[in-house]
């Protein structure tokens, strides 16, 4: 969008000094963002001075901070209403502040409008007014209906009260939540599900009796409080609680998941601790094994780390921001440049370059590796006809490939059109597809690859070695090369008996009429093994790290 566009001014100049103006009036912090990207436009100096956001951040970075991650981003919400969003925030000077936000379409959809409010003195205020009403009256209020145990708002107050006033002990904070509690609605009715939440509650009063230092939070959340010398002290209460619970007469089993936030931080709000120990509880969630877990701050700030790169991540490609680097392949017989890896590197306008390791995982987690993949096979493309078109040898790339591809079925297609459009033959794209591939569903895998290969690109199965690989896996597979993963060459080259390994691999591929490629070649002492050994190929640092294609350009080829 055009945003100085909305003036009717001609001159963006003029534009802009109309808009600065108009802006500058408003006495809340107001932000303007794009309509599909959320990146901000424009943005008034109260705004700048709350946030410390630029323009070009995203909505992302308008919601981050929160001092609860914000998961569900309210901007993919904006419907017709505008959505109001209150949120403690970590301000530019580091304080934690409640703020207002409200965000709605602006200019017919073409923009977000967002305002935001300080409103730390409101909130603080009635936080302090549900305190002295729970000291005042706790004799009824503040219990849950359905329950008649404590609601949050008595949790938070009792929780308050004994971890203040017992400065020197040590606490814990445990959130829990029944495993499933929509099945068991769903089959036995609203009454199943209320029975079920009424029995835990039941648990709970045993358990702890008078002290009342538990709570139905929400829906299926309770929480309880303890003071604790060892974590074993705390497991040990989960586990009573636990099999307390299990042990019932209904027809179906209760199962819960517990998170433990380690009160540390006296200052930190008891609300806020139990966001942290529920946000624990979800990592757990399923396990049948470890039916608890402590938060972790690096969890948290992974979470944080995680949303801030889903929330560029479609920017990102639209602004060409993930390049191609390559990385060459030498044939150890001659040093031939005989190929060349295709891998991403995301040059981030902020945070400089990122690497793959802390995108792709992610990436193929929400499934945008697809879009990313495609973009990287494109780029390679590219760089294939501008060889051809230089009159230069077009040295054959080898493309990642993830598990989602296999599983889309329209890998062949897209690979098809890619060809049709830069007018290549196939067998200048190698596939690499990852080992751990080959385990899950083989016949699966080997439908599309032997459609692959009849089409005439090259396979390679990448990471040879780092799972339970065995040739006896592929043997059946129509694949091409095994390219012997970095950390088995590192490990198993420590030792004579694991030289005899590679050594025996590589004898193996190549009775199987296989290549191989080894990659991680970082010393000599690895180059003259491996070629003593008929490897055919070698990809490291020792003879390259990744380059961008100015670079690779300059290679002798
Ligand atoms: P990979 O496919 O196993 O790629 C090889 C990795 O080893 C690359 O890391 C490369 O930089 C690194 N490497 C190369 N030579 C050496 C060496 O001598 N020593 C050591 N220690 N490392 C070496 P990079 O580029 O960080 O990529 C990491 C992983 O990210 C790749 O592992 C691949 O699984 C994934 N990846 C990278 N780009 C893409 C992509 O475009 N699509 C997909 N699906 N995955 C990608
Ligand atoms: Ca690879
Ligand atoms: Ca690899």
């Amino acid at each position: 969008m055009n945003f100085y566009g909305v003036t009717g001014q001609t001159s963006t100049e003029d534009a802009k000094k109309i808009i600065d103006s108009i802006f500058s009036r408003i006495p809340y912090p107001t932000f303007v963002t794009d309509n599909s990207t959320f990146e901000i436009l424009y943005q008034n100096k109260r705004a700048i001075d709350l946030t410390g956001n630029k323009l070009g951040h995203t909505c992302h970075d308008v919601f981050y901070t929160c001092d609860i991650p914000c998961i569900d981003c309210p901007f993919g919400r904006i419907g017709q209403e505008p959505i109001s969003v209150v949120r403690r925030n970590e301000l530019l000077d580091k304080n934690v502040k409640w703020q207002f936000t409200n965000i709605r379409w602006f200019d017919n959809r073409e923009a977000v409008l967002g305002i935001m409010q300080d409103m730390d003195a409101e909130i603080s205020n009635v936080e302090l007014e549900h305190r002295v009403k729970i000291d005042v009256d706790s004799t009824n209020k503040n219990l849950d209906e359905l329950t008649q145990i404590p609601n949050y708002l008595r949790f938070y107050a009792n929780a308050e009260k004994d971890i203040s006033v017992n400065g020197d002990a040590k606490y814990a904070i445990v959130v829990f939540d029944i495993d499933r509690l929509k099945s068991i609605n769903d089959l036995y009715g609203m009454s199943g599900g209320d029975e079920t939440l009424k029995h835990v509650a039941n648990t709970l009063r045993d358990l702890f009796g008078s002290e009342e230092n538990y709570a139905r939070l929400h829906s299926d959340f309770f929480s309880f409080y303890m003071k604790y010398e060892k974590k074993g002290d705390i497991i040990k209460t989960i586990e009573k609680l636990r099999k307390k619970i299990a042990d019932n007469d209904f027809e179906y089993d209760i199962n819960t998941s517990f998170g433990i936030y380690l009160v540390n931080d006296r200052v930190v709000p008891i609300n806020l601790m139990c966001d942290r120990a529920m946000m624990a509880s979800t990592t757990a969630k399923g396990n049948v094994i470890r039916f608890c877990a402590f938060y972790d701050e690096q969890y948290r700030e992974d979470m944080i780390k995680a949303s801030q790169i889903e929330g560029d991540m479609g920017k990102a490609l639209k602004n060409h921001e993930f390049k191609m680097y390559l990385q060459p392949k030498y044939r150890l017989i001659n040093a031939e440049l005989c190929g060349a890896e295709v891998l991403a590197r995301w040059i981030h306008p902020l945070k400089g370059i990122i690497s793959p390791v802390d995108f792709v995982p992610l990436f193929e987690k929400n499934g945008f590796i697809l879009k990313l993949d495609e973009y990287m096979w494109e780029e390679a493309c590219k760089a294939l006809r501008s060889w051809i078109d230089a009159g230069r040898r077009p040295i054959p790339l080898s493309v990642n490939i993830s598990r989602y591809h296999i599983r889309h079925n329209n890998l062949e297609h897209v690979l098809r059109k890619l060809l049709e459009k830069y007018r290549l033959t196939p067998d200048l794209l190698h596939l690499e597809i990852t080992e751990s591939l080959f385990l899950d569903k083989p016949e699966e895998l080997n439908r599309v690859l032997v459609r692959l290969s009849k089409m005439g690109f090259k396979l390679e199965v990448d990471d040879f070695g780092s799972g339970y690989s065995s040739l006896n896996l592929i043997r059946n597979i129509s694949v091409d090369t095994i390219k012997i993963d970095k950390d088995f060459l590192d490990s198993e080259m420590a030792s004579e008996k694991g030289k005899i390994v590679v050594n025996h691999t590589i004898d193996m591929a190549k009775d199987l009429n296989l290549q191989v490629v080894a990659e991680g070649v970082e010393t000599k002492e690895h180059v003259e093994f491996l070629r003593n050994s008929n490897c055919d190929i070698a990809q490291g640092f020792y003879f390259s790290k990744p380059m961008p294609l100015e670079e690779f350009n300059k290679l002798d080829f």
